[in-house]
């Protein structure tokens, strides 16, 4: 009964409607977008009224400005971006959750024009005729990675099954134990297998695979050999796998096909800037493989994208799979992958330093420790509430590359005076500009190596503001 009386005297949506916060929201905000605030506000008012014991409920009385200043502060939720600029502290370069590679600055003019104009996707400008959307990259992937012929799709794993569904569709593919991986949400190479419907046959053991494993299992229904680089994960102490050369080889002596799946497809060798080695794209296809295939959003630094490079008797087959068409990529990514791959024509120090995942990857100590220092002495003069220290700490590649590779770097360690340390993370966390970072030995660490100078000044205004509100 009482209940009743409360929730009758909630006021209607149209008096909220009326007030005037609301009348002046709705000049910034869409009428519809406020209407659906206001009666959700309200519904949950209800249900929290509904809910209530009869000994709260005595001490009710109806706030009507929290329920505006809830209307005002959902309504101005619902309209901003949800999908934004976040900083990354963490140090994990390929930060799958992040978004993993950032696209070059100097690529932003290529990438709007096409977005925003209408352009020759897949038109031949010189016969105007209708052309292929793939034209656009294809030389230029065969000019860097010295392959016959080349095709991109969505991603790596729509490669993969791509490949094995027009290769070995019912039939055999021979792939090591040892490279059976799980690369993480939730692609798992023996059921992109599956689904592709080609059969799996695995030889070896997990820690051990000869070439003869594979020699004993190639049969009448043999139709590939296949090599999955185990990029985020490695087997240590008595392993042994088959060299690609070595499975090329016999792939040549059976007359069967080889594949590898490279995951991250590097196109440079970064050992001579401290990172262990890596295979690189143009190793595997010099290696007389048939088909390889790697992502564009790893290590090459570009948009998502899945590359196929390799030869071109099979390229071909591919592209007349229906699946090349579900497949296929939009004119974003065909644009920003095609001004990525052309940094990788200038000199090695330029590209580098224009592609921003090889830039973050191969940033010297002395550099890192010079950042650190600039950091720390715009955060000191502002933020009095934090014990701050420069420290060594190591970066992690990400994404799923390079698992053993620890970068040594420099970080910021915070450590609140007056709040956890998980009060302080989730406060960033939740910051305007959203401040990722990673606890370590119960404080807050900042990785130099992923964090740009534009951040600097954010991660301060940040900080003081968390202290402050
Ligand atoms: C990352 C990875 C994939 C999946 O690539 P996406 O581009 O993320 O689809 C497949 N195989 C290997 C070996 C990988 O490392």
């Amino acid at each position: 009964m009482k209940k009743k009386s409360i929730l009758s005297s909630l006021p209607s949506v149209d008096q909220l409607l009326n007030h005037e916060d609301i009348q002046k929201l709705i000049e910034e905000i869409p009428r519809t977008v406020v209407v659906n605030n206001t009666r959700s506000s309200l519904q949950s008012y209800r249900t929290e009224i509904l809910n209530m014991k009869d000994d709260d409920l005595a001490k009710i009385y109806i706030d009507i400005n929290k329920l505006i200043k809830n209307i005002v502060i959902e309504s101005k939720k619902f309209m901003a971006m949800n999908l934004r600029q976040v900083i990354n502290g963490t140090g994990v370069v390929l930060h799958t959750n992040l978004g993993r590679s950032l696209l070059s600055d100097e690529i932003k003019d290529q990438v709007w024009t096409v977005a925003s104009s209408y352009s020759n996707l897949e038109l031949d400008i010189a016969t105007g005729k209708r052309g292929s959307r793939y034209s656009h990259v294809v030389d230029i992937i065969k000019h860097i990675t010295g392959a016959e012929e080349a095709l991109v799709v969505n991603n790596n794993a729509a490669a993969v099954m791509l490949v094995l569904s027009t290769m070995a569709k019912d039939r055999e593919v021979v792939v090591s134990r040892g490279e059976l991986v799980e690369i993480g949400g939730a692609f798992r190479v023996p059921d992109v297998m599956e689904q592709s419907g080609a059969k799996l046959v695995d030889v070896g053991t997990t820690n051990k695979t000869h070439l003869w494993d594979y020699e004993k299992a190639i049969g009448e229904d043999t139709s590939a050999l296949l090599k999955v680089h185990t990029s985020n994960y490695k087997i240590l102490g008595f392993t042994k796998e088959v060299a690609l050369k070595d499975l090329v080889a016999l792939g040549n002596k059976s007359g069967i096909p080889v594949i590898e799946d490279l995951g991250s497809g590097v196109l440079v060798d970064l050992q001579k800037y401290g990172l262990t080695y890596e295979p690189t794209v143009q190793e595997s296809v010099a290696s007389g493989v048939d088909i390889v295939t790697f992502s564009g959003d790893k290590l090459l630094g570009g948009p998502q994208a899945g590359i196929i490079v390799g030869k071109k008797k099979w390229i071909d087959e591919m592209k007349k799979n229906p699946l090349t068409r579900a497949f296929r990529i939009d004119k974003l990514t065909m644009v920003a992958l095609e001004a990525t791959l052309k940094l990788y024509l200038l000199d090695e120090e330029k590209m580098i330093s224009s592609i921003p995942t090889l830039k973050m990857l191969t940033k010297s100590l002395d550099f890192l420790q010079d950042e650190a220092q600039k950091l720390y002495d715009i955060l000191l003069t502002n933020n009095s509430n934090f014990q701050l220290e420069i420290k060594d700490d190591f970066s992690q590649v990400g994404g799923g590359s390079l698992p053993l590779a620890k970068l040594p770097t420099k970080v910021i360690t915070v450590k609140p005076n007056s709040m956890s340390v998980s009060k302080l993370e989730e406060k960033l966390r939740t910051y305007t500009i959203p401040i990722i970072t990673r606890i370590q030995d119960d404080q807050i660490v900042l990785d130099l190596r992923t964090l740009k100078e534009a951040d600097y000044h954010i991660i301060n205004e940040g900080l003081r503001d968390i202290t402050t509100k």
